[in-house]
């Protein structure tokens, strides 16, 4: 299989090359010339296998070679080790629950995958010495990638955060790990962290000594298993004898890299009726699917940190799959919501349903209420535990959140951060010292 940039259909790149760049040179994202369309006999007997044989089998028909099978198997096996439930709501809507992992979002899994085929290649180059992850996160993306590369030889992650805007429990999941992971405070917002590493990415001396990856969703590798979960869904409603006919995800959106996942599930053949789109006031898809234009603008903090996207990186690749502003609007129905309509769900959801929805889970659960048709079964994409967000979840429901093992756990370590302004000079002197 083949890779071309969005911005170039020209370019021909092997898997390896995309993942390893990330982004490519044009400043294009990377995607297939083809997606295989699964045999109807697949898709049937799907429903005898387990999360792991699932899974492992539909990457091998998309990478299609490009890894040889152990060590895929190996990669999907250990990504995909922790129950991806699917949870049926007093309401009768379902929530897949996808934050159950080491540090309980879903970005767990696109990231643990991405790790290990990393780490794959690297194996292979050792002219490479060391990998330097770069990271800027608001929170889930920074936790979740350093876990994965955590104790990985020849890897070092840096994590960028804005000070002061990522929450205790969020940054502790990072911070606190020590070993390979660096946790970088920068006086700036979260579009500057984005910026630095930008920049690093661009700065020739840094390239010619050291050897930079990013592990954002701009990378290809981490909607491959993320297209597999929504397969995942299906075949659970069908062990529970559901309608599986008029399928409707919603999906709470950021850089719109899940969204571009369940479109990629959908063009290998999973029957699913249409996505619903769901943003908080950050709500630049929205506003291209309510207008055709595409208006990127600067990033407002929310409540549902990890919606804080002012520009969202995979817009390219909805457009690459779906073709025209026409095509998105009959497939995607796009929501928006402010801070005071995911504090009403979360409250009117625990009240009348006894179910705890997180912030960013509240946002798709709510627009799937506003969406659905009668005959039609709808599921929203559980992102993130609610304990993530313990002392605000506590706040809006008014009753103590306990926090799981996994997360207190975190707590309990030593915070380490390395402090620096927003400029560039103080990132690359930090990235040269290492
Ligand atoms: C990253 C994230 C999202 C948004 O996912 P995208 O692929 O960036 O659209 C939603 N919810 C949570 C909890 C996240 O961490």
């Amino acid at each position: 299989m083949l890779y071309h940039s969005t911005s170039n259909h020209q370019t021909a790149v092997r898997l390896e090359q995309a993942v390893i760049k990330g982004l490519a040179p044009d400043g294009g994202l990377y995607v297939p010339d083809a997606l295989p369309r699964l045999p109807k006999a697949f898709l049937r007997n799907m429903s005898a296998m387990t999360l792991q044989e699932m899974s492992y089998a539909i990457a091998a028909y998309t990478l299609n070679s490009d890894v040889p099978a152990d060590v895929l198997h190996d990669i999907v096996f250990e990504t995909f080790n922790f129950p991806i439930p699917l949870v049926e709501t007093a309401s009768g809507k379902y929530v897949l629950e996808l934050f159950h992992g080491t540090t309980m979002a879903f970005k767990d899994i696109g990231a643990r995958f991405l790790a290990r085929l990393l780490d794959y290649y690297r194996q292979r180059h050792p002219e490479w010495h060391t990998l330097n992850v770069l990271v800027p996160t608001s929170g889930d993306t920074g936790s979740a990638v350093a876990n994965s590369f955590l104790g990985m030889p020849g890897v070092n992650v840096y994590v960028l955060y804005p000070r002061g805007a990522v929450n205790l429990i969020q940054r502790a999941q990072f911070a606190t790990l020590g070993h390979n992971v660096t946790a970088v405070e920068v006086n700036g917002t979260f579009d500057d962290c984005k910026s630095l590493v930008e920049k690093a990415f661009m700065d020739d001396e840094l390239n010619s000594v050291m050897r930079m990856t990013s592990a954002t969703s701009i990378n290809y590798a981490r909607l491959v298993p993320q297209m597999i979960y929504y397969f995942w869904a299906y075949i659970q409603l069908e062990k529970l004898q559901r309608d599986t006919r008029n399928l409707v995800f919603a999906v709470p959106c950021s850089n719109l890299g899940n969204l571009a996942s369940g479109l990629m599930a959908q063009r290998m053949g999973l029957p699913v009726k249409r996505f619903v789109s769901v943003e908080n006031q950050n709500n630049i898809f929205y506003n291209y699917v309510k207008t055709g234009l595409f208006t990127p603008k600067p990033t407002q903090y929310s409540i549902a940190p990890a919606l804080d996207a002012g520009c969202p990186t995979n817009f390219d690749r909805i457009i690459e799959l779906l073709g025209s502003h026409e095509n998105v609007c009959r497939h995607i129905h796009a929501y928006s919501y402010d801070d005071d309509q995911i504090v009403q769900t979360i409250q009117h959801t625990y009240r009348e349903e006894q179910y705890l929805l997180d912030p960013h889970t509240a946002v798709a659960y709510r627009a799937l209420g506003e969406d659905l048709k009668p005959g039609e079964t709808g599921i929203a994409l559980g992102t993130a535990h609610p304990a993530k967000l313990k002392n605000l979840m506590e706040d809006i429901i008014g009753h103590p959140v306990p926090l799981p093992d996994q997360l207190a756990h975190f707590i309990k370590g030593q915070i380490h951060v390395k402090k620096i302004s927003n400029g560039f000079t103080a990132f690359k002197r930090l990235l040269m010292q290492t």
